[in-house]
């Protein structure tokens, strides 16, 4: 007999002893079977049907701007199956989904209008569905009800906003880089000749950080594994570590045509050209695919405060992209025609931290491709960019001394 849960009465205190359960070992990974997966339509309702093979906690709920319908699991695989099959009926529109955070999965569907979630239940027993049921209703109403729900128990930490400034690195203690790989999980990045940007930013970020490790600098990563990390939970990672430098890792893909070699780019609400803003968008876009909430951020990243602080910073982020790129550049290593570039970086907004971003080469590009593929071009990548960064370093920690007489 199949035994019907009640998602929102009770799974809230489901999860709670499932949690314990996950802790223990005994809540093993579930599964998605395409073939008892589906979407569709009665009337003015839609059903989203999706086959596991066990049952696991999950949630649902909505999010605004644009109309989103979001599903997280604890745990599901969703390898088996394909987004598209289940896109573009009735309410359901792009489909994707992927590891939001270790342990969690993420289902997020863009709808084609407000909506409601009528019922989300989960049939446990011989063959255990998550079933979700959807009508439309008015734009006031959608509003009213989307958001995401507060637990401890899901909830991405907060950013840090009444953190003291960071003091400024001079050269007594070890040099403090957060790396942070590009994307993950949910949110792949640039996908090319079947490779992800998010998994070659996870290796290349592995070079590096033995790279600077050797050259004894102390390196704090934002992800391990494939995962989803929000920007601002990166942000968040840099500021709670009270690093010195921030490196975003990327392998972007150009639609433009033959962007070719690395580039480094600085935060500036005016990007160089319209590729560069281009590229930035997206990126901000990727915490909308992932069905992040984005209600509040900005005013974690704004403020005066935060303004007379980059006003100090950036000059320090200028020198070491300007460095950076010179050691990449006398490596021989290919750079773009433009090395150092400008964008509207979210991931680069911390006040009091110089936060750069590097694209190691274009996904779009076959050569650079062949390159970011290379171990060879990995280490001497890895290598350029540590010495980059120790001959910055050096600099900036002379001047902290000189400014502090
Ligand atoms: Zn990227």
């Amino acid at each position: 007999m199949t035994r019907i849960l009640r998602l929102f009465a009770a799974l809230w205190l489901g999860l709670a002893g499932l949690a314990t359960a996950q802790e223990t070992g005994l809540s093993a990974l579930a599964r998605l079977e395409p073939g008892r997966s589906s979407v569709t339509t009665s009337g003015q309702a839609t059903e989203v049907a999706l086959g596991l093979t066990q049952a696991v906690p999950f949630r649902a709920f909505l999010l605004d701007a644009p109309p989103r319908l979001v599903v997280d699991f604890r745990e599901v695989d969703f390898s088996a199956g394909r987004a598209g099959a289940l896109a573009d009926k009735g309410l359901i529109g792009t489909v994707r989904w992927g590891r939001f955070r270790p342990g969690w999965s993420r289902l997020v569907a863009d709808l084609s209008g407000p909506a409601r979630i009528d019922t989300a239940v989960e049939e446990t027993g011989e063959a255990p569905r998550v079933v979700l049921r959807l009508s439309p209703v008015a734009a006031e109403d959608f509003a009213a009800r989307a958001g995401a729900p507060s637990s401890a128990l899901w909830d991405l930490p907060q950013p840090a906003a009444t953190e003291p400034p960071h003091r400024r690195q001079d050269g007594s203690a070890p040099l403090k880089v957060v790396i942070d790989p590009g994307h993950g999980g949910i949110d792949p990045g640039a996908e090319a000749d079947n490779l992800k940007e998010a998994v070659l930013t996870l290796t290349f970020a592995r070079a590096l950080k033995e790279a600077m490790t050797r050259a004894g600098m102390q390196v704090i990563m934002t992800r391990e594994e494939d995962v989803f990390v929000p920007l601002e939970t990166r942000i968040t990672v840099a500021r709670a570590a009270g690093a010195d430098l921030f490196l975003s890792l990327h392998a972007d893909a150009l639609p433009e045509g033959d962007a070719t070699g690395a580039t480094v780019y600085l935060l500036d609400d005016k990007a160089s050209d319209e590729a560069s803003q281009k590229l930035a968008e997206r990126h901000d876009r990727a915490d909308l695919l992932a069905g992040v909430d984005l209600d509040g951020h900005d005013d974690a990243v704004a403020g005066v405060l935060m303004d007379l602080a980059r006003t100090e910073t950036q000059p320090r982020a200028l020198r070491a992209s300007q460095v950076i790129a010179g050691a990449i550049k006398s490596a021989h290593l290919r750079m773009h025609k433009h090395p150092v570039q400008t964008a509207d970086f979210s991931v680069l907004k911390s006040p009091d931290i110089p936060s750069l971003l590097i694209e190691l080469g274009f996904l779009s590009s076959e050569a650079d491709r062949q390159r970011l593929l290379d171990p060879t071009w990995q280490a001497q990548m890895a290598q350029a960019i540590t010495r980059g960064v120790a001959t910055w370093a050096q600099a900036d920690a002379a001047e902290a001394r000189l400014l502090r007489q």
